[in-house]
């Protein structure tokens, strides 16, 4: 999950609906950046450095550190002399905080159609950096042609190992061409300089080979 995620999430969803204090804001989010933004879930917490950390007294740190236990927006998993260790839960694993529509069903990537109805073409322009695969031209969501760089006469294959944002001139004139012998004509023809060329290719062989991966976290799947 991503830190702008986490962030709306909190502020949309966790705080209003938990009625957090400016407290426990700052205490929360602190236990985020001690825990989920390096990769674990659990960290152990003493009381002195965390009221140093937040800016606030020790015994505010214990009251904030017991009313997020009880709020199940963290576990104390275990006291000792070394401090408290917590486990810290992300918005979306405290219950009754996302509506139901904000929690993104587990799928498998290698399953969805990227093609069909153009569900994924924000995931897909945000992969290609909102330029088009082909010419590197900027193109927008709206606007955008979805191409699939081993055309479809070939076989049916709407993944994104297959399917790419393209801008209506590249999309039109490719056709069914490969998109190797096509990239080729777009550098004789000046659209592409020969480091770009080399750049496009690679990215082809990454493509096909399932190295770039769209992020379809943030998009709401319709099953
Ligand atoms: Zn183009």
């Amino acid at each position: 999950m991503d830190v702008a995620t986490i962030i709306i999430q909190c502020e949309d969803y966790l705080f209003p609906t938990l009625k957090f204090s400016v407290r426990e804001r700052v205490l929360y989010y602190h236990l985020i950046r001690c825990t989920h933004l390096e990769g674990k879930s659990s960290a152990l917490f003493t009381l002195l450095p965390l009221a140093n950390a937040t800016g606030v007294s020790e015994s505010s740190s214990r009251e904030d550190i017991r009313s997020l236990n009880e709020r199940g927006c963290i576990k104390i998993e275990d006291r000792s002399r070394n401090g408290h260790l917590v486990r810290v839960f992300l918005p979306e694993e405290i219950a009754g905080v996302l509506p139901a529509e904000q929690l993104v069903p587990e799928v498998d990537i290698e399953t969805l159609d990227f093609y069909s109805n153009r569900q994924f073409v924000s995931s897909l322009l945000a992969r290609e950096g909102q330029r088009c695969f082909y010419c590197l031209k900027s193109i927008r969501a709206e606007s955008c042609e979805l191409d699939h760089t081993i055309a479809q006469a070939n076989g049916k294959n709407n993944s994104y190992r297959n399917v790419v944002c393209s801008c209506h001139e590249c999309n039109t004139t490719k056709q069914a061409q490969a998109a190797v012998d096509f990239l080729r004509s777009l550098y004789r023809k000046g659209i592409l300089s020969q480091t770009e060329l080399e750049n496009r290719l690679t990215a082809l062989e990454q493509l096909q080979a399932g190295k770039l991966v769209p992020n379809v976290g943030a998009v709401k799947i319709a099953i």
